[in-house]
């Protein structure tokens, strides 16, 4: 029997999301039901919103969440009813050859899971899309069991949805990247993934930490999650001169985190020439190209990217949300806002005036309105 979601449901870019009541088809073969608890707002969603992503409608956007299983489907085993699970962008099948090796997080299952030929969600007799096969923007969802990270009941909900994006890229990348304590960590933009980043590198001791945004006001709360430097490109000739001034030979490790060619070039420039590495995880405009200087990379300095933090959802999520619920990351300091759902569009509003760290709408009825940290 499928069962009534509410849902914010896309329509097309530039037009608001409305709320509808969705029917949800019970989970099938290798499936689960999840009751949607948190999910967070994230710039791809709103880049999908703008049109700059294409995404076919009417669709249910939104991938990061947290929440409780509610059903089960058959062949899936290691879940059950009442598990708190936090569902995953990438799936880990554990079985396919990338799974197999442990060098990487890309499952070869990726592309069927996230492009799925069939949706469980429907309205009014059409079926209802979602992006990238998750659609979290509703109060319930039916994900493969393969995408999902079974997460200690300690952890809140708004803050281990956070850990599934934002978290995930930014403190699995830094760590994957080998940051110590004679790190000179430099990080280029300070959205959800570069403040996780910071706190990362401060978490594994690195004392020099620079964190370089064109907005002023994101300096405070850089400074609390551990940079020891703030740098605002607007006030500087040259951002890679600026630091050398601070690191001598440059950057042990630097982090794009913004996904625009010039500041990527910034970033390679500013990575220490014989050991330095520079990582590129912001998400650049489809067909963009980088131009480097390859005398630059002779002697040693190694540019790369990585996706979703190497991150494996089922066997290393849950321990990110563990160290969550024991306090040893913050993720409660990044989210600015707690909405519910029928705030969504304000709540993407202010993503867009730059004024949210992270905004989470919560399910629960719990929440009417709320800004700040809690
Ligand atoms: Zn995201
Ligand atoms: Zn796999």
């Amino acid at each position: 029997m499928a069962i009534n979601v509410q849902a914010a449901v896309f329509h097309g870019p530039g037009r608001p999301l409305t709320i509808e009541t969705l029917q949800l088809d019970p989970p099938q073969s290798g499936e689960v039901m999840v009751r949607i608890v948190a999910t967070g707002l994230c710039h791809t969603d709103l880049h999908i919103m703008e049109g700059h992503q294409p995404q076919a409608v009417p669709a249910v956007l939104g991938h990061e969440s947290a929440g409780v299983i509610v059903a089960v489907g058959p062949d899936v085993t290691g879940l059950d009813i009442g598990d708190h699970v936090v569902p995953f962008m990438l799936p880990e099948c554990a079985v396919c050859p990338n799974c197999l090796s442990g060098r990487t997080n890309i499952c070869l299952k990726v592309k069927e899971r996230t492009s799925p030929a069939s949706s469980r969600l429907h309205w009014q007799g059409r079926p209802v899309h979602t992006f990238a096969g998750m659609g979290t923007f509703a109060d319930h969802m039916v994900i493969t069991a393969d995408r999902v990270a079974k997460v200690s009941k300690a952890a809140r909900f708004d803050g281990a949805c956070y850990a599934s994006c934002g978290g995930a890229t930014g403190i699995g990348t830094v760590r994957h990247m080998g940051v110590d304590a004679d790190s000179l960590v430099v990080v280029f933009g300070l959205g959800g993934i570069g403040l996780n980043m910071v706190q990362s590198a401060r978490q594994l001791g690195a004392k020099t930490i620079i964190g370089i945004d064109t907005n002023d006001a994101k300096e405070a709360v850089a400074r609390r999650m551990g940079a020891t430097h703030f740098i605002n490109p607007a006030r500087q000739d040259s951002v890679p001169a600026a630091i050398m001034a601070i690191t001598g030979m440059g950057a042990t490790h630097s982090f794009e985190c913004v996904g625009s060619p010039s500041v990527m070039r910034q970033a390679v420039d500013a990575t220490n020439p014989f050991y330095g590495r520079c990582t590129l995880v912001g998400v650049a405009a489809a067909g963009a190209e980088l131009s480097l200087p390859i005398q630059g990379l002779s002697m040693g300095k190694t540019v790369g990217g990585l996706l979703m933090g190497g991150l494996k959802p089922r066997s290393q999520l849950p321990g990110l949300v563990q160290e969550y619920a024991e306090g040893r990351l913050n993720f409660d300091a990044l989210i600015s806002h707690r909405l519910p759902l029928d705030l969504i569009n304000e709540g993407f509003a202010l993503m867009k005036r730059g004024e949210v760290l992270r905004a989470v709408i919560l399910f629960d009825g719990t929440i009417r309105n709320s800004a700040g940290p809690q």
